[in-house]
């Protein structure tokens, strides 16, 4: 008998359903899981072990609502979404001590949903970095060998749902946050298109960039907690007025065409798909085992009948540039509210307000994010704004145009674009934080989808050759159109090699 924890979101959320254990049961087992592989992971920052055992039991005695498809079944959010009453820290000593008193709404759409929220998870401070060794609570190891990265910023709930301490659990995505780290850790995640999901009670970071998406163990468990999160919201201006996809909830879809039995593949799943391999994506240095990796998968796609197309996308070559300037200059805006006075962390006895103000940022942010603000502040600076702020936003919009060609079905473009998620897997601890910028070169495949908008789903193609680790490979869509991406993701995680337990615990 598998342990509880051990099951799929899809599965433990069909037993509850069906009364094959209680609430109370399930949480224990996650909670005992957390126990056993916390002190080697650190991948949590706060645990709510007992609002979620008080929740249990009144959820346990009112018994299985129907209508609740993530009833009982705990999760995890990362620490920049706002749980009413509970510490929310965004990694940062400026709100060690901040409890938000409201629900951000993807909060409130889980807990609608009927999920537990049993952990917040670990995160690179204020979701800037893509290790989670940016964090004033410590780093998060990666559950494959303890001596790696988790990947980041959303790097505790990846090792969270790999680790199988929760079910699923939410990032955020405003340049590879929840892809990135999906890949290092072997497990699916999902940023959506812009707009999708809201963004309020989401500490932002880069505004025009950042989305809220599940990582999860299965593609299928994916495109459950994305049909909870995913809709309009009145309280978000930014959020889309459209509903799912218009051929239904992917969820509903998925169930019925790619949720069940793994290796029955017809062999041709795929005929009449175009899958496009952009160039660039492909040439920018990825080691030999991430290649590998992903290239089998796009000749076991090619055997299920989908055609590749090879594609240029020439304005990606500027993408990690653009997007470090104005994730930067969006992030430089967005924390300036962090002043001392309104939210969190107040330095004692300034000498002015002034002093107030620098005491207070100085003390309570970290290396890494006063950075992106020196950055930010420059790049918007009047003599500079011309020659870096407004190039890269006239870039940026070339690079959606890249995008359009590429997937502009009507004129013969491709159903979805396939490129790995980082040119590596996992790095040590410490082989590559001395250099700021050999870190962000890492972004270079990620970085892309936030400038445009556009939804992408990463998951596992397998373990490199070389180091063990899990190699992240990720599908690029048309906007709204997650349902396409999941679909061809379940075919992905049927047609990859299985990864197993992960080695490190
Ligand atoms: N690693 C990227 C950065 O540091 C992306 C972060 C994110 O998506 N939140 O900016």
């Amino acid at each position: 008998m598998p342990e509880i924890y051990d099951l799929s979101l899809s599965r433990v959320a069909e037993g509850l359903r069906n009364k094959e254990y209680g609430v109370s049961e399930v949480v224990e087992s996650a909670l005992a899981r957390i126990e056993a592989t916390e002190p080697k992971l650190n991948a949590c920052i706060s645990i709510l072990a007992d609002a979620a055992r008080e929740q249990a039991v009144r959820m346990d005695k009112q018994g299985p609502q129907k209508n609740q498809p993530l009833w009982g079944v705990p999760v995890g959010f990362k620490d920049v979404i706002c749980l009413k009453g509970s510490r929310t820290t965004c990694a940062s000593r400026f709100l060690e001590n901040f409890r938000p008193f409201y629900d951000a709404e993807v909060a409130v759409r889980m807990k609608e949903a009927g999920a537990v929220v049993l952990a917040k998870t670990n995160m690179d401070e204020f979701a800037m970095g893509s290790t989670t060794e940016n964090s004033c609570f410590g780093r998060t190891a990666n559950p494959w060998d303890l001596e790696r990265v988790p990947g980041g910023s959303s790097g505790g709930s990846a090792a969270s749902v790999a680790a199988k301490q929760v079910f699923a659990a939410l990032g955020s995505d405003t340049g590879g946050s929840i892809r990135q780290p999906a890949g290092f850790c072997g497990c699916v995640g999902l940023k959506p298109t812009y707009g999708r999901v809201s963004r309020y009670g989401v500490v932002a970071f880069g505004s025009s960039f950042d989305q809220v998406g599940p990582l999860t163990r299965t593609v299928e468990d994916c495109a459950r907690v994305f049909a909870v999160l995913a809709g309009p919201d009145a309280k978000d201006s930014t959020s889309a007025r459209l509903d799912l996809h218009p051929e239904g909830l992917p969820e509903q879809d998925f169930v019925a065409k790619a949720g069940r039995g793994r290796s029955e593949e017809p062999a041709d799943t795929l005929k009449g798909m175009k899958i496009g391999v952009p160039d660039e994506f492909w040439e920018s240095g990825l080691t030999a085992e991430v290649e590998e990796r992903c290239r089998d998968i796009l000749k076991k796609l090619e055997g299920q009948g989908a055609t590749l197309v090879p594609v240029s996308l020439p304005n990606q070559k500027y993408a990690l540039a653009v997007y470090y300037i104005m994730a930067s200059a969006e992030a430089g805006t967005n924390l300036a509210r962090f002043d001392g006075v309104r939210y969190g962390r107040r330095a004692e006895n300034p000498a002015d307000l002034l002093d107030l103000y620098v005491s207070s940022r100085s003390r309570g942010f970290g290396e890494e994010v006063q950075r992106r603000i020196m950055l930010g502040t420059f790049v918007l600076s009047s003599g500079y704004y011309d020659a870096y702020y407004r190039k890269a936003a006239q870039i940026r919009r070339l690079l959606l145009r890249d995008f359009e060609n590429a997937l502009d079905l009507e004129r013969g473009g491709c159903h979805a674009l396939l490129a790995p998620t980082s040119p590596c897997a996992a790095w040590k601890f410490g082989s590559l934080s001395a250099d700021p910028l050999t870190v962000y070169k890492m972004d270079l495949l990620t970085v892309t989808l936030n400038l445009v908008g556009l939804p992408g789903l990463a998951l596992s193609a397998g373990l490199g050759r070389e180091s063990g680790m899990p190699a992240g490979i990720q599908i690029m869509g048309r906007p709204f159109d997650e349902a396409a991406l999941l679909r061809l993701g379940a075919v992905i995680e049927r047609l990859a090699p299985g990864l197993g337990e992960p080695a490190g615990i």
